[in-house]
């Protein structure tokens, strides 16, 4: 037997088994990724941020969640496809101002969230300032321009991811009601459930 067509047999199989795997694996980081990410910002998804919010313990933290103001007249107005532009704009928006160390994402529909590393409260007023005017900046129509409201808090020594979302959720809701287009700051979990001292 020739052991020249041999040796080049199994050098064509190995070649072929070595590009097969590097295929399956750029699908599957493909797929990873795309599992991660919101298909119409391209910022990281409700999972992906989730999954980094976990991580997070011990570390100074800040959350920001914000909700686009009056986004079903919007669609309502001026259709679906301008309510998905106004989306993908302030998901650049957010992409632009969040910090090298902050991570934005899109959680779903119109709202989206920042977590900070960071417990100065001046950084993030700063910041949800910045968000405000930048949103005022991106029109809707000549007549419309984008509003949002944004709840922030510190997580607290001991504080559960979980609660400071809700502590946030909350500063979120009261920036509704007080009338959108603004920033709401989070009560303190004391304030929020009050602790019976006997
Ligand atoms: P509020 O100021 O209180 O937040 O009112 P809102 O109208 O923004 O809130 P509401 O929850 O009533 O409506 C959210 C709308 O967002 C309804 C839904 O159809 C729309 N929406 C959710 N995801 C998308 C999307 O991917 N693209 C578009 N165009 N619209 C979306
Ligand atoms: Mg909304
Ligand atoms: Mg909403």
């Amino acid at each position: 037997m020739n052991i020249v067509p041999r040796a080049l047999g199994i050098l064509i199989s190995a070649g072929g088994i070595l590009a097969t795997v590097t295929y399956v694996n750029h699908i599957h980081a493909q797929l990873r990724m795309q599992a991660m990410s919101d298909e119409l910002t391209a910022l990281p998804n409700r999972r992906h941020f989730r999954q980094q919010l976990a991580h997070y313990h011990g570390e100074p933290l800040a959350l920001m969640l914000i909700d686009l103001d009056h986004f079903k007249q919007i669609n309502d107005r001026y259709g679906h496809d301008v309510g998905d532009d106004v989306l993908i704009e302030f998901g650049q928006l957010l992409h632009r101002l969040c910090p090298a160390e902050a991570l934005a994402a899109r959680l779903g529909g119109e709202e989206f969230a920042l977590l900070i590393p960071t417990e100065q409260t001046a950084v993030l007023d700063h910041l949800a300032e910045r968000i405000l005017h930048g949103s005022h900046d991106i029109r809707i129509s000549a007549q419309q321009h984008l509003t949002v409201s944004i709840g922030a808090g510190i997580r607290q020594p001991d504080e559960t991811v979980d609660r400071l979302m809700k502590r946030v959720d909350e500063a979120l809701y009261q920036a509704k009601e007080g009338g959108r287009n603004q920033l709401v700051w989070a009560l303190d979990t004391d304030l929020v459930a009050p602790s019976h001292h006997g």
